[in-house]
Order: structure tokens, then C-alpha cells, then sequence
């Protein structure tokens, strides 16, 4: 018979207030137990063959909580019984060492410089006891669970706040404490909790101040530390495109991947250099070079307003290819701008592409100003502190 659900009242309280499983007790109303939550009087249905076995109120009217509250219980009951009855007791989370170069490196803003790892630790190294509703030092608050070391009261407690469908008050996470927040939606979630310990669900790091994407984790970790600015030989291979201004007149942009230490001017014989990180290309082509000809003032056909869509969908054509006797479409060198009396560009749509801008963050090579001159024009960063 299928013993665990999310949604049977399978344990509930005895008379002297002890969590019971509905298979030790006397059935039906003989059973003395109460309701978690109500706290009114429950009969035992444990001799079906069929359904479940489950404890209903005595009055037939069910409460909103009662499967909450026993969940909670539950949690607190079965976890604190696995840590203190095993030899190893797993928490695990994702931990990872960023670039040290937090003034220069331009990859980290966005959280990329970095190389992550699990942390597994065995807490019962460090800790042989656990307590129920123990208060917090510091703050006026209980934590359901208490995890200490007898032998060395210095070492930092860990605390363990279980929920089912409110999670803990801001003020208590944030509190320095170091604590585990676990979600728990079924008895299945406790009997893994203590199975195998406390790991982090999600495979994808969240910063412990970053409550949108934290929602969607079962486990959360606060104060513990789960980062280091030390890593000096990262080689995290980072997408960004590159955009290249020639002094003839030419461009390129392609995809490119390097390190932070390797980021930098591509070609020697290049004017200018703009590095987008961002994975979507879409529009910027147009935007860097718009922002390569404000710079340097050096025509291409691309920014010419006679430069257009061909009535054939064969690509780009010069309106003027039959005047200026040039070929129509193949080997036609954009960078021949440069000579073209009838070069022309509308000034209101390049003032509105630059305005608009690069919604990601982009680093400027410039050969005027020399390499080591960065600018770091319009950024939107995705989530830092
Ligand atoms: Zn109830
Ligand atoms: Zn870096």
C-alpha cells in the first residue's frame, strides 16, 4: 500500500502531544489523537485495504492546516532524528570562486568570471547535537530546528526553518545566522531530506539576496560562505561578439570567446574594436557601426541611406550600382564609401540607433587612445550587488 502523500493526514498528535504515525494507534474514534492544527479530536481510518490509511476530524468538517502543521512536525521530528542517529549527515551547495580582478575584469559584473563546484560537507564532524525550537541568539525569533556542537559552544550554530507554504521572515535570513531554509511539500521531501542530507535543488547558483530566483529553490542557504574573490587562473572560455573598424574603411563582427585576461585589441591593424558581451546579437551590428562612424568619420556603404534591400531578397544593393558602374551584388566592398561622392546618411536614424543604444555592457579598443583606455558605455547589468 502506498504509505507517503502530500495530501493524507497520516500522522496527527497523541494525548500527551507526540506526533504518531495512524498505523500505531486504535482505530477509529478510540484512537486519541488531535488534529495538528485544530487541535480537535481525530478518528483513525487504518483498516481499509483499498484507500490509505489516514486520520479525518471527528466532526467531519476537515481544517486548512492540518496537513501543513503536520509536515512541519514531521520535518522537525524525522530530520533531527537522522542527524543525531547517523555517523555522516550531508548538507551540499554550490560554491564558487570569482576572478580576482573584481577593479578591471569586465565579465564579472555579469557573474561569469567564475568557476563553480559543490561543497560537500559531513556536519556531524562539526556538530553532535539538534534541538527543537530552540530561540536565535541574536534576534527574538525560534528556529525549528537547532544544529550546535555541545563541546565547542563557539562554533556558529546552524539553524534549520522549515516551511510548507510561507517561508521565513527577511529579517531572520539576513540575520548573520547561518541557516537552511527547506522547503517541504511532501513526506517523501523529509524521508530525502533524511536519507541523504540537505542538498541544494538547483544546479544554477542564486545569491542569497536575490529573492525572485530564490523562490524556485527547495533549499536555500544563508550565511554560509559560498564565495571567494581569489581565483586568479580562471579559463572560463566567455561568448561576446567583436566588432571590428579597419582604417580602409572595412568591418567585420563576429562571435568570438576568450578569458578576461586575453580580452583584448584583436588586430593590429585595427581603428577601433567594440567587445559586446551579450548573447544576442540582434541590432547591434547596426549600433556599433553607427558608433564607429560617429568616432571616426570614416564612410561605409552599410550606413548609406542609398544602401538598401534589394526587390529580389538578394540582400543589400547600392540604388546607385548602374550609375556608378559597380557590380550589383558580388565583391562589393562596403569600405568603397570612402570615395563615393553620393555617400549619405540619415543623421535622425543613427542619433536614435546610438541613443537607443547597446542594452548590454561593451568595452572600446581604440588605437587613438591606445588599449588600455576601456569605456564602458550604456550598461544594463543582469543581477549584481
Ligand atoms: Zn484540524
Ligand atoms: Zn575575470
Amino acid at each position: 500500500m502506498q504509505k507517503h502523500s502530500a495530501y493524507r493526514l497520516t500522522y496527527a498528535l497523541n494525548g500527551t502531544g507526540q506526533l504518531v504515525d495512524v498505523d500505531d494507534v486504535p482505530v477509529g474514534n478510540k484512537c486519541g489523537c488531535f488534529c495538528p492544527a485544530c487541535k480537535e479530536p481525530l478518528m483513525a481510518k487504518n483498516q481499509g485495504i483499498k484507500r490509505m490509511h489516514h486520520f479525518a476530524h471527528q466532526l467531519g468538517t476537515e481544517c486548512d492546516y492540518a496537513i501543513e502543521s503536520m509536515l512541519h512536525l514531521l520535518a522537525k521530528e524525522k530530520i533531527r532524528e537522522a542527524f543525531l542517529s547517523k555517523s555522516e549527515f550531508w548538507i551540499e551547495f554550490e560554491y564558487k570562486s570569482f576572478c580576482t580582478n573584481v577593479e578591471k575584469c569586465r565579465f564579472l559584473r555579469y557573474n561569469e568570471c567564475c568557476e563553480s563546484k559543490k561543497q560537500r560537507f559531513n556536519i556531524k564532524q562539526f556538530y553532535d547535537s539538534c534541538e527543537q525550537e530552540i530561540p536565535y541568539d541574536n534576534i527574538n525569533r525560534r528556529s525549528d530546528l537547532k544544529i550546535f556542537s555541545s563541546t565547542n559552544p563557539q562554533r556558529n550554530p546552524i539553524y534549520l526553518e522549515f516551511f510548507v507554504t510561507h517561508a521565513s521572515d527577511l529579517e531572520k535570513l539576513h540575520s548573520g545566522n547561518k541557516i537552511i531554509e527547506i522547503c517541504i511539500e511532501s513526506e517523501d521531501d523529509i524521508l530525502q531530506l533524511a536519507e541523504s542530507g540537505i542538498v541544494e535543488s538547483n544546479s544554477h547558483y542564486v545569491d542569497e539576496y536575490n529573492d525572485l530566483e530564490r523562490d524556485l529553490q527547495k533549499v536555500r542557504f544563508y550565511g554560509f560562505k559560498r564565495k571567494d574573490y581569489k581565483n586568479s587562473h580562471i579559463s572560463n572560455e566567455i561568448e561576446f561578439v567583436r566588432y571590428i573598424l579597419y582604417k580602409s574603411g572595412k568591418t567585420q563582427c563576429f562571435q568570438d570567446v576568450c578569458d578576461c585576461k586575453r580580452l583584448a585589441k584583436s588586430k593590429t591593424s585595427s581603428l577601433l574594436e567594440i567587445c559586446i558581451h551579450t548573447s544576442v546579437s540582434f541590432g547591434l551590428y547596426e549600433q556599433v557601426r553607427y558608433i564607429g562612424f560617429q568616432k571616426f568619420k570614416i564612410p561605409n556603404c552599410i550606413l548609406c541611406k542609398n544602401y538598401v534591400d534589394s526587390y529580389s531578397g538578394m540582400g543589400k544593393i547600392c540604388r546607385m550600382y548602374k550609375y556608378l558602374q559597380i557590380p550589383q551584388y558580388e565583391s562589393f566592398d562596403t569600405a568603397r564609401a570612402k570615395t563615393c561622392r553620393y555617400f549619405a546618411i540619415e543623421q535622425e536614424e543613427m542619433q536614435s540607433v546610438v541613443k537607443n543604444g547597446l542594452k548590454e555592457c561593451y568595452t572600446m579598443f581604440c588605437e587613438q587612445q591606445g588599449i588600455d583606455d576601456i569605456f564602458t558605455l550604456q550598461s544594463t547589468p543582469r543581477n549584481h550587488k
